[in-house]
């Protein structure tokens, strides 16, 4: 089993409204809000409101609830940013370029010709 949630991070902060936050959706499951230094233009990150480290810990009935605003906030993103394409991607433990322990997805949005910034 992995590592413990531990609600002393960035994103539990936004939450508890600890600290402010673009916010761009909100329902009682589910948080959106931009990222604060965006790939892209329109780069924002889609949280479940429960406490899930990431997505090895997260009971599936939070993401069956998660996954259906990430669709909807990549179908607005695409109009709103006039994108080519969406990237939704999501990291899970710090090998894998995780850095907020607070489950989430990136939804990017992507132009013909236009790689991500490194
Ligand atoms: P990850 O854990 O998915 O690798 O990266 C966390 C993401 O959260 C990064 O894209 C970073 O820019 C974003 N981020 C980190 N701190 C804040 C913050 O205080 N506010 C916002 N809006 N985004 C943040």
């Amino acid at each position: 089993s992995g590592q413990a949630y531990d609600s002393n991070n960035i994103f539990g902060k936004i939450l508890r409204g600890e600290i402010p936050c673009h916010r761009v959706y909100e329902d009682a499951d589910t948080l959106a809000f931009m990222d604060v230094m965006p790939q892209s233009p329109g780069h924002l990150l889609v949280l479940p409101k429960a406490p899930s480290r990431n997505i090895l810990d997260a009971d599936p009935a939070v993401l069956s609830k998660v996954i259906p605003v990430v669709q909807k906030l990549a179908r607005a993103a695409r109009q709103a940013f006039e994108a080519d394409g969406i990237t939704v991607i999501q990291f899970n433990e710090p090998a894998a370029g995780q850095t907020v322990y607070h489950l989430h997805f990136h939804v990017v949005p992507r132009y013909e010709g236009q790689p991500l910034k490194p």
